[in-house]
């Protein structure tokens, strides 16, 4: 078994059994995502649009791509055909652009709301409040052509367990709340929280998804 397969199934040993595991591949080669296709590995995120899109024409056609970074506007076209998840759904005008291009290809996409819950500025999303205004304003029904399927959140860079525990437990708890209420175009089934540094915590915490790079591949160069 290669260090990749290795590393994901360690990895998938640790998590509850309905937890699934997004492998992140970004800035790393094809041949490292088809060495986990092989072993039966399916899902893998990226966040550039340009190496998904390529990726994805490379690859077996049945992977699940998950974009799990900032997506900006003008390039949600280029995923909009095949893309399986977007995570980091971050503003209306991003929302009325994924709508748009999902009609035009004739599919519903399904999404995740990315809500801030770190301390850090850089990092993007909707306010608590916001998500709830979205759905509470009927704003989000106008989006026949998106499925919010739940929520999506980064934890503050710490090393302070409370604190980023807190932070997931908080979103946890919103999740919670939109699920139970049932909202038009929503099928609330995923809980995105947690990466290489701290998905322990954020499984502790209720996460159903999580987004593992660098402890499967390796560390990274950049981003
Ligand atoms: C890069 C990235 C990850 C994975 O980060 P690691 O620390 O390498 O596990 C998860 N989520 C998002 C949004 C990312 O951009």
């Amino acid at each position: 078994m290669t260090e990749i397969n290795r590393n994901i199934t360690d990895i998938k040993k640790q998590l509850p059994e309905d937890c699934t595991l997004i492998a992140v591949s970004k800035t790393k080669p094809l041949k490292f995502i088809q060495e986990a296709y092989e072993s039966g590995h399916k899902d893998f995120g990226e966040n550039k649009v340009q190496e998904l899109v390529h990726k994805f024409e490379e690859l077996p056609k049945d992977i699940h791509w998950h974009m799990v970074g900032h997506l900006q506007r003008n390039k949600v076209k280029y995923i909009a055909p095949f893309v399986y998840l977007i995570h980091a759904v971050d503003s209306l005008r991003l929302m009325t652009e994924i709508n748009k291009q999902a009609k035009n290809y004739n599919r519903i996409i399904n999404c995740l709301l990315q809500v801030h819950i770190a301390d850090e500025e850089t990092k993007h999303g909707f306010t608590e409040d916001e998500i709830r205004a979205l759905f509470e304003n009927n704003e989000a029904e106008q989006f026949e052509n998106i499925r919010f399927c739940g929520l999506m959140g980064m934890a503050t860079n710490s090393r302070d367990k409370i604190k980023v525990s807190g932070e997931f437990s908080s979103l946890k708890k919103l999740y919670d709340e939109l699920k139970n209420k049932n909202h038009v175009n929503t099928n609330f089934q995923y809980l995105s929280m947690g990466m290489s540094g701290d998905y322990h915590l954020a499984i502790e915490e209720g996460s159903n998804m999580v987004r593992v790079g660098s402890a499967i591949f390796g560390t990274r160069q950049n981003n």
